[in-house]
């Protein structure tokens, strides 16, 4: 097994014991943890994709739906060499907690493709993307399972795969996927949607601490969808960003970075640290001193062997899964004050939950509108989220799961499923 394999595994794994320590907590016993530890459904499929050297290359492809006890369930595709059973699985419980923090009517889904988009040409994705939706087309759709964009994946991806899903249904169903273009549906707000959560989360986790957002001094790491917007939001808000990073490495400034010089020169993938010569490693950007970390790259980036070691005051997750169970352990008993990422990042659904809503009334919305309806329901989580912890005496990522879990068992034991 490879090493990112048995990083995965252990993701679900963990996940499972903190669902479990959730369910326990709020007074369910073993039936229910049964029920919730593992997605209701998951789907494999294989995508024979013609590439464009004539020859056909079959694909792996996954969708997982945790539970749609609350209502359809809901959660991005990823693209990504790794992408796996487990990962995905993990995934799609993340999102049913995602939705239960915002009260939306939405379980929790997550769908995947093991591929390397960086390596595919324009034609050749469009191709995987249709051929994703012709393979799931069976188990989706807009009051079913509404998939989105996440890891590798964008708006032009979303149009396609509505494209081939209006092909197949015969009729036009924008509500069928979230983050499309604007054109064709999309919500005003949703491209930034989950950096603006963040940015909530940190105004909101700066004002427990004490701490002034002017001048507070922000380490972000990955400079994709979430992680590049956010820059721009803290710079523009008089944050100082001192660090960002990308795959290749990262750049460090004590003074604050040039943000919009940055984000012009970034490619479509988010890289940009390969121009400089003057980097530092991940590794040393984790460790940097600062007001307010941000992972917003992938999973298991803050681990044992760097706990100890992470100088920030607050962390928020924009990643999904960066902090493992053990590290969350160490940062907390630190007194670095954790949002977790099923609280942190769940900007993006809250706006994909928005966009169905205006697709289903066919009127849409002004992004002041979307914006603050998306800060009420952030606020109204994080604060259920940190009074919880306060009251049970347990960590913010067990209050998370807590919070996030209860509807959807309640909405099951009332089904009769339990
Ligand atoms: N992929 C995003 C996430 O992990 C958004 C999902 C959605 O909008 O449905 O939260």
């Amino acid at each position: 097994m490879t090493d990112t394999m048995s990083s995965k595994n252990d993701m679900l794994a963990s996940t499972q014991t903190v669902i479990e320590d959730a369910l326990r907590k709020l007074g369910y016993d073993e039936q229910m943890v049964e029920l919730l530890k593992e997605p209701m459904r998951l789907l494999t499929v294989r995508i024979p994709v013609r590439m464009d050297n004539g020859k056909t290359r079959v694909f792996v492809g996954y969708r997982a739906q945790h539970n749609d006890a609350v209502g359809p369930t809901k959660g991005g595709v990823r693209f990504h060499p790794d992408v796996n059973e487990n990962e995905v699985k993990a995934l799609s419980i993340w999102m049913s907690l995602k939705c239960g923090i915002a009260d939306l009517p939405f379980g929790g889904g997550k769908g995947g493709i093991i591929c390397d988009p960086r390596q595919m040409s324009f034609r050749e994705l469009e191709r995987l993307s249709r051929g994703y939706v012709r393979a799931i087309s069976q188990l989706v759709g807009p009051t079913k399972d509404i998939p989105a964009p996440d890891v590798m994946t964008n708006s032009q991806i979303m149009a396609w795969m509505l494209d081939e899903y209006s092909r197949i249904r015969e009729f036009d169903s924008p509500g069928f996927i979230t983050g499309k273009p604007i054109v064709l549906g999309g919500s005003l707000g949703r491209e930034t949607a989950t950096a603006r959560g963040v940015a909530i989360m940190i105004d909101e986790a700066l004002r427990v601490k004490g701490i002034q957002l002017n001048n507070a001094t922000v380490v972000i790491q990955g400079f994709g969808n979430a992680g590049s917007f956010l820059a721009k939001f803290m710079n523009d808000a008089g944050a100082k960003v001192i660090g960002i990073s990308d795959v290749n490495g990262a750049l460090y400034n004590k003074e604050g970075l040039d943000i919009d010089s940055l984000l012009d020169r970034r490619d479509s993938f988010g890289t940009v640290t390969n121009l400089f010569r003057e980097t530092i490693t991940n590794e040393e950007l984790l460790q940097l001193e600062c007001d307010v970390l941000v992972p917003a790259a992938i999973e298991n980036q803050i681990t044992v062997d760097n706990a100890e070691k992470i100088r920030a005051k607050i962390i928020v997750e924009a990643a999904n899964g960066p902090t493992t169970m053990e590290a969350t352990r160490i940062v907390t008993s630190r007194g670095i004050l954790l949002v977790p990422d099923v609280l942190a990042s769940a900007g993006g659904v809250i706006v994909s939950y928005f966009e169905w809503v205006q697709n289903n009334q066919g009127y849409y919305w002004s992004e002041s509108d979307v914006v603050s309806r998306l800060q009420q329901m952030m606020i109204r989580g994080f604060n259920q989220v940190h009074d919880l912890h306060l009251a049970r005496k347990v960590d913010m990522r067990l209050a998370a799961y807590m919070v996030g879990v209860r509807k959807i068992a309640e909405a099951s034991r009332y089904r009769g499923w339990v």
